[in-house]
């Protein structure tokens, strides 16, 4: 079964940019995906924020195993209904994988409960990432260490809550270090988050970092049927208990109410 991969992409600088079209003419979200589907196992399509619901209907998201999201210049104009709902999506057991200055993404806000913040400079400075966790799935094929020769910095502390798994911690010529690629569980989906990738900068063309996002999504991928109701907050009446069970004191609540959200 191939891993049906779907890459977001907010498609701004990509159309606006001109240095960015001239480090991706084929978009961000389009290089990407031609990345991940080198490999057989994966088949990779886009979605922009531009589309109807941004390309992210009940519909699509159902049918997605594996989620990527490139955003940086308008996180504000995703709809919250529908980072409401990828959230959502990856609770259901749908894997994510954040990029960049996805960071400040909604979705990525919602899913982390913190602020996400960091510290950034953008000089084309050397970025060195070393594998800190040797055997990750994430980091199958990769040396202990590389280099990509120009990116924007981010530093710590990212404030992030503490991960699953700290796979990558980079090193910047300008002497700052950031924990730049960590793993999460969220319900029952998968989230890497993978920290290069500024949009002037050609990341996505490096072969190693290719072979980092083919792994997150083999890695991020849960086989598993996808949860339903998982926001579901039913009441199991007295009656209904595993043990027999006898009702006492006051009740807040009357047999058959929903309950309060
Ligand atoms: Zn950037």
């Amino acid at each position: 079964m191939v891993i049906r991969t779907v890459v977001w992409g907010e498609n701004v600088h990509d159309q606006e940019n001109p240095v960015v079209q001239q480090v991706y003419p084929d978009t961000l979200h389009g290089t990407i995906a031609a990345g991940l589907n080198e490999d057989a196992g994966i088949e990779a399509t886009t979605a922009t924020l531009q589309e109807p619901e941004h390309g992210l209907t009940e519909a699509r998201l159902a049918e997605t195993d594996v989620l990527l999201w490139w955003g940086h210049a308008a996180h504000g104009d995703v709809d919250d209904a529908v980072a409401a709902r990828v959230a959502e999506a990856v609770w259901s057991g749908m894997g994510l994988i954040v990029l960049h200055s996805g960071h400040f993404a909604k979705v990525f806000l919602r899913l982390m409960g913190t602020a996400c913040n960091l510290t950034w400079r953008e000089a084309g400075e050397r970025e060195r990432l070393w594998i800190t966790s040797p055997n990750h799935p994430i980091v199958a094929g990769l040396p202990n260490a590389f280099e990509l020769e120009q990116e924007e910095m981010y530093g710590e502390p990212f404030g992030v809550p503490e991960p699953l798994e700290t796979v990558f911690v980079s090193w910047f010529q300008g002497g700052e270090v950031f924990r730049s690629g960590l793993t999460y569980r969220r319900g029952a989906g998968n989230i890497f988050y993978f920290r290069p990738g500024h949009e002037t900068y050609p990341t996505y063309h490096d072969a190693n970092v290719k072979t980092v996002l083919k792994n997150a999504v083999h890695w991020a991928n849960n086989p598993q049927a996808r949860r339903t109701g998982v926001t579901d907050a039913p009441n199991v009446p007295a009656d209904k208990a595993p043990e027999p069970l006898e009702v006492r004191g006051p009740r807040l609540h009357k047999d058959g109410e929903a309950g309060y959200r």
